[in-house]
């Protein structure tokens, strides 16, 4: 499900992923079809449900507003999506989890957080425009500093499991990892961050992970100095929006994906509309709550598909 990959080519495909999105995104022509790994890119669908979910989404939405249903479920619980944070490494001093939170906590009701609404399940049934942010819990290196994949599934199971935040079905759990933090299969190099899901006894827990752009900015960073002032902060918060946005349209990679495997916020990653300079002379594209931020665009799953700041 998080597979990761070391070729160049797929590496060029990444890399190319926001212009390609604006020449071919609105084309699904069913030829080839691709599954999205939660990572930004695709690999070719060819295991035992290709044949399921290439039927399904030849009869769902023709013609498509350039993404495709695939027949999986979304978060579209009518009381919103829940949030929790997990703050690996060290933030002691880091004005980031004040700006994160803020973030997540002024999602609801926002112009941006509606695109989320235009996708839907098989049922019709619309993700809903709220996030609820429900808490944090911190970890301090508990496996150190250089995290695989699995590392990071357990961090989220452990925070689980130990009490400190609680199983949720309809919750989304991003690691957040401070600068000195590694996430080795591709941190960087292939990804700014990802998504994923796994069952944790009976629960489906749908997780992130959302690296400090620090480590690179001119890989994962946006601007120099950020409309917060703290530009690993400012750059994340488009990383953790772009994670949200797909893990409610897309939280089991079976859901919502373009033929090349792209989801919503891969088809307009890097992209952001109409900015503004900000208080502090960066530039910012939206407010939410007392911030700027300068997010990402996303997909606007309607009259034929567009990336968008609003909807
Ligand atoms: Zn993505």
């Amino acid at each position: 499900m998080t597979s990761s990959f070391k070729t160049a080519a797929l590496l060029s495909l990444l890399l190319a992923c926001p212009l390609a999105a604006q020449a071919g995104a609105a084309r699904d022509d069913g030829a080839t079809h691709y599954r999205p790994t939660g990572k930004g890119h695709a690999e070719l669908d060819n295991d035992a449900g290709a044949s399921a979910r290439k039927a399904a989404a030849k009869v769902v939405k023709t013609p498509s507003n350039g993404i495709l249903y695939h027949g999986g479920p979304v978060m579209n619980n009518v009381n919103g999506t829940n949030v929790y944070y997990i703050w690996y490494g060290n933030w002691t001093g880091s004005t980031t989890p004040a700006i994160l939170t803020d973030l997540a906590s002024n999602l609801t009701g926002s112009p941006w957080w509606n695109i989320n609404t235009s996708y839907a399940d098989g049922a019709g049934k619309k993700v809903v425009n709220r996030v609820n942010w429900l808490g944090s819990t911190t970890d301090s290196y508990s496996l150190g500093a250089a995290l695989s994949d699995a590392n990071v599934k357990t961090v989220v199971t452990s925070a689980i499991t130990s009490g400190r935040l609680p199983s949720d079905a309809n919750g989304i759990y991003v690691v957040l990892s401070s600068a000195d933090v590694n996430e080795t299969s591709g941190l960087c190099t292939q990804y700014c961050g990802w998504h994923s899901a796994a069952t944790l006894g009976a629960v489906v827990i749908k997780y992130a992970f959302v690296g400090n752009p620090d480590r690179c900015p001119t890989a994962c960073g946006t601007q120099t100095s950020g409309p917060n002032s703290n530009t690993g902060a400012d750059a994340m918060a488009s990383i953790v929006a772009h994670e949200l946005a797909e893990t409610v349209s897309d939280p089991q990679l079976n859901a919502w994906y373009d033929s090349r495997g792209y989801e919503n916020a891969d088809k307009c990653a890097w992209t952001y509309g109409a900015t503004y300079t900000a208080a502090n002379g960066a530039v910012a594209n939206l407010k939410l709550g007392a911030r700027d931020f300068l997010l990402q665009q996303n997909w606007v799953n309607a009259a034929g598909g567009a990336c968008a700041k609003a909807y």
